[in-house]
């Protein structure tokens, strides 16, 4: 069984409405993470193992993990449903 290229995911911003950006400096992966979901906006290298920096989140057990596209869909819903 071959190895998995590990990469280390480093802290790139921390958003305004709560959410931390996390990024892969070799393959592009780009996710945010917030409290109760994490979205990934680029799935970079799906055959790597990414490895936490310091102050990464845990590995999300029971939290989904969802698209950019369907955290645009979740936003337009919650936003209907406040009319
Ligand atoms: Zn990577």
């Amino acid at each position: 069984m071959p190895m998995l290229p590990v990469h280390h995911m480093v802290h790139q911003a921390d958003r305004p409405d709560g959410g931390v950006e996390w990024g892969c400096p070799r393959c592009g992966r780009y996710t945010v993470f917030y409290p109760l979901r994490h979205i990934v906006l680029v799935l970079g290298d799906p055959n790597s193992v990414h490895l936490a920096g310091k102050g990464f989140p845990p590995p999300p057990v029971r939290v989904p993990i969802i698209s950019e596209f369907d955290e645009h869909w979740l936003r337009s819903h919650e936003m209907a449903w406040d009319l």
